[in-house]
């Protein structure tokens, strides 16, 4: 089946400044075949989109979500990360029904596509409900069980029953990693365990690091060393990673991460929220480091819109180094799109608008009062717009949302089956 789309002001991500021109897209089934300034219009295809007044840039990809945790949104927030868990979410976790965990996941992959997010990294626990959520809703997802000391057994199991179904799967959305929750809650052997299932399953680990200061004096008491040196010592760093948060990480840490395959998620707006400390950006990209984007679960993040996350990543680097220039719109672009992708392993596939890659793309609505007029593109994107601008969501050469309507999929009922949880359990 083939696409064509007319009249788009097309963003491709693709080198080291951006490039905005008009163009048409031509799609073929799930994949981009031509990109030009002018395909030739009687081409014979079964879909003609006209995005006139639309800008078209890649999706963009969430690298670190808990799905599941969509209802504790605004829940016994003002604290911080530790407090916060063990005192309010931990006990309403351990209540959660397989159902539950479908209808939480559901509405933050709704949110997610209605604010132009087509690729997520999700880690919790009872994932085969949030598998069936993403596969509802039509999201490119990574997924992983997520290993504690505490609970090993039966998430080996269904690491390994879903790696075996989803990764040898080559038109499958879904892949599965391996996931340790952190340093702190892993022991050496848990984490030896993690890094020895990644490498027969052949696939990356994601994992939390260095998110707070306490959890780096906690380490450091428990085993003489930094949570990086940590990892580093129990060979993590063979297989690709995903670190989440990453904020206390020193420039000896730097070294040991140079090599890593994969990268680090940076979770502006849950780090501020849970006063957690600032991700030194700047530094781990200049020093070669890919740096995506993510939300962490809404519980700590409060929603799933990536425009805010760009936008507060920005103003955090702009402060942490009183450097306005320390970091441009197009890098925050970057990390949101093809340097999330690279965090995610997925840089061929996703990531940016080329022949031959998927066709994951969002429509942004640019005539509006708040990005006009356009001096700057990037500019407008990152600082003026905000998720509500995407007009529509293309994934895998499939309209999700059209016009900012859900197509075949039912935001009210979501709504709905999430109140009455939170009823119950909150
Ligand atoms: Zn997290």
């Amino acid at each position: 089946m083939k696409t064509l789309i007319t009249n788009a002001y097309v963003l491709d991500m693709v080198g080291d400044t951006a490039n905005i021109g008009k163009k048409d897209i031509l799609i073929n089934n799930n994949v981009i075949e031509k990109i030009d300034k002018d395909i030739d219009k009687k081409i014979e295809v079964e879909t003609k989109i006209n995005a006139k007044n639309m800008l078209i840039m890649p999706g963009i990809v969430n690298t670190h979500t808990h799905l599941a945790m969509s209802i504790f949104r605004g829940y016994k927030t003002d604290k911080k990360l530790m407090d916060w868990l063990e005192n309010a979410i931990f006990p309403v976790e351990e209540k959660l029904k397989p159902e539950d965990i479908y209808w939480n996941s559901y509405l933050s992959c709704l949110e997610m596509i209605k604010s132009g997010t087509t690729t997520c990294n999700d880690m919790y626990f009872g994932m085969n409900k949030t598998v069936e959520a993403i596969e509802d809703t039509g999201l490119r997802a990574i997924v992983a069980w997520c290993i504690k000391d505490d609970s090993i057994k039966d998430k080996v199991e269904k690491t390994r029953e879903y790696a075996e179904i989803y990764n040898n799967n080559k038109k499958s959305k879904i892949k599965i990693y391996v996931s340790a929750d952190s340093p702190h809650t892993c022991n050496p052997d848990t984490i030896k365990l993690c890094v020895d299932l990644a490498k027969e399953l052949n696939t990356g680990l994601h994992i939390h690091l260095s998110e707070t200061i306490d959890e780096e004096i906690k380490i450091k008491s428990r085993y003489k060393k930094r949570s990086t040196e940590y990892l580093n010592d129990l060979n993590v760093f063979d297989v690709p990673v995903v670190l989440a948060n990453g904020i206390y990480v020193s420039d000896t840490d730097i070294e040991l991460l140079k090599s890593i395959k994969g990268g680090i998620s940076h979770n502006p707006i849950s780090n501020c929220k849970l006063s957690s400390g600032i991700c030194d950006v700047v530094k781990l990209r200049e020093n070669g480091i890919n740096v995506g984007l993510g939300t962490d679960g809404i519980g700590s993040t409060t929603t799933m819109d990536m425009f805010e996350e760009m936008k507060t990543a920005a103003y955090l680097q702009k402060v942490s180094t009183m450097k306005p220039s320390s970091i441009l719109a197009y890098d925050i672009l970057k990390m949101a799109t093809i340097e999330g992708a690279k965090v995610l392993g997925l840089e061929n596939e996703i990531g940016t608008l080329e022949p031959g890659k998927k066709a994951d793309m969002i429509f942004i609505k640019t005539d509006k009062l708040h990005m006009c007029p356009p001096n700057d593109v990037c500019e407008n994107i990152v600082y003026s717009s905000n998720g509500a601008d995407v007009d529509s969501v293309m994934i895998d050469g499939k309209l999700i949302m059209q016009n900012r309507k859900m197509i075949n999929l039912d935001e009210k009922h979501v709504m709905r089956q999430v109140k009455k949880i939170a009823k119950k359990l909150l």
